[in-house]
């Protein structure tokens, strides 16, 4: 069973429901310190928690978001997500990258707003080792086989370390005012880069086919290399030997902005 929730960002109620949480911010160096929400009546179990709806992004046009990057910590520490005015955002061991246009990776500035992630508190379930898949779908198709036994309608959050063959990834260019459509960005401002034999681990988030259109449903790859320094959403990918760590969460919590 899915538990999902929807929160209003800036509202009284989640002042109310997160005015226990405490963060430790290391300024400037990416880090996160997690804390977990104590929302007294969640049942419990892992939670993944959606900042902002897929259609803010994708139809809606909004690029800058409400959230500092210092604040995701309130909610995990491995994700992906959107960074303020786009390009490709990854959270893993509770810091965030951002990679940009040209797939080069830095360390976000956690003063900067955030429009769109999806984080969690990265705990393994299980795990499994495999190796080689020619292509995404291919991929894609071996991680449906290993959830399978678990059930495919809660999400998942895996963490894939591994050695890639090949490894297509695409970011996009930071966006100026005013801003055009998620589609225009895409055809006009997205830049694709391929490696080949690098080593680095893929963020993955399995969301279930019914949660569309609010979040997104199947499988979503994001990647940073092994030295942190490039990276981005991945597009295509040949793997070699991987190893997938699953991490189970039958919770969903929404957080929208007031707007
Ligand atoms: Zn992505």
């Amino acid at each position: 069973m899915v538990w999902m929730g929807i929160s209003c960002l800036h509202s009284d109620m989640v002042k109310v429901r997160h005015h226990r949480l405490d963060m430790a911010v290391a300024a400037g160096t990416g880090s996160l310190s997690f804390q977990p929400v104590d929302d007294g009546d969640a049942p419990d179990g892992d939670t993944l928690y959606q900042l902002s709806k897929l259609a803010s992004l994708t139809e809606h046009l909004e690029y800058e978001g409400l959230v500092k990057a210092a604040d995701l910590g309130k909610y995990g520490d491995f994700g992906v997500g959107a960074p303020y005015r786009l390009g490709e955002l990854n959270i893993l061991d509770g810091k965030v990258y951002q990679a940009l246009h040209d797939g080069t990776v830095v360390v976000s500035d956690l003063h900067q707003r955030v429009p769109f992630a999806q984080l969690t508190r990265f705990k393994a379930d299980f795990s499994h080792s495999f190796s080689s898949a020619s292509n995404i779908r291919d991929f894609e198709s071996q991680l449906d086989r290993l959830i399978a036994p678990h059930g495919r309608n809660v999400f998942y959050a895996v963490k894939i370390n591994g050695r890639f063959p090949m490894m297509r990834c695409r970011s996009v260019h930071f966006q100026r005012k005013p801003f055009k459509a998620m589609k225009r960005v895409m055809a006009e401002d997205q830049v694709i880069t391929v490696w080949h034999n690098i080593s680095g681990t893929l963020i993955a988030i399995y969301g279930p086919g019914f949660i569309r259109p609010l979040a997104p449903a199947g499988w979503h790859f994001h990647f940073l290399s092994d030295d942190r320094k490039l990276g981005g959403h991945v597009l295509d990918l040949q793997a070699g030997q991987v190893k997938a760590e699953f991490d189970s969460i039958p919770q969903f919590v929404l957080m929208l902005p007031e707007t």
